[in-house]
């Protein structure tokens, strides 16, 4: 099966998707994660996304098309994968059509305006490996220091609050609008995203089941 997860900038798509990756035994792909890794080894593609990135815009869409159209061309996607913020406009989710690909699921991860400021602005990311943490809610072993692989962590340009507010207004922009194109072909579910991540994953789980 093929799925997306939608939701605003820290919703927990990224945690809900590494773990239903690992129950489903299927690939998450993160055009986030592509990106910034694009960007730290400073290839043609990191370069142009660079200055809308750091400064909260969404790349331009053909970027991020070209990007994914190359992600699940490989064999690894023939089972199944998860989609973790892709697509965010209108156009990106058209483009996913016309390619023929077949969505299964979309899962909305709802939560608070007031509970995205306080999860964004406490979340730090491992420099190296890309593991996600949060300064209260989720503290690594070492303070500082990725329980994966020991690299440093680091508060992600766009995390910072100014750009938190721009990437929201974007979100409700443009990324909002999505939910209405996946429930007219009736494929959204909606799972309440406040919660542990314990029962944000039952619901998760309960929801794609259904
Ligand atoms: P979050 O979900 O925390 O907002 P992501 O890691 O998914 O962050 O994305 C970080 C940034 O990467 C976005 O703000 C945007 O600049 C870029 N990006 C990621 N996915 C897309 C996409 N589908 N379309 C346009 N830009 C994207
Ligand atoms: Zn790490």
């Amino acid at each position: 099966m093929n799925f997306i997860f939608l939701g605003a900038p820290g919703a927990g798509k990224g945690t809900m998707a590494e773990v239903l990756s690992k129950k489903k035994n299927i690939p998450a792909i993160s055009t986030g994660n592509i990106i910034r890794s694009a960007l730290k080894s400073g290839t043609e593609m990191g370069l142009r996304a660079k200055v809308y990135t750091e400064s909260g815009k969404l790349v331009p869409d053909e970027i991020v098309i070209g990007i994914i159209q190359e992600r699940l061309a490989r064999p690894d996607c023939k089972n199944g994968f998860i989609l973790d913020g892709f697509p965010r406009t209108i156009p990106q989710a058209e483009a996913l059509d016309k390619m023929g690909v077949v969505i299964d699921r979309v899962i909305d991860l709802e939560v608070s305006e007031q509970m995205i400021m306080t999860r964004l602005s406490g979340r730090r990311v491992c420099e190296k490996c890309g593991a996600s943490y949060h300064l209260v809610n989720k503290k690594p072993k070492v303070e500082g220091r990725c329980d994966l692989c020991g690299g440093t962590l680091i508060q992600r340009k766009d995390d910072q609050p100014e750009t938190i507010k721009a990437r929201l207004k974007i979100y409700h922009e443009q990324t909002e609008p999505l939910k209405g194109y996946y429930e007219k072909q009736g494929k959204l579910c909606k799972v309440q995203g406040y919660n542990r991540v314990s029962d944000t994953t039952k619901a998760v789980f309960e929801a794609i089941e259904a």
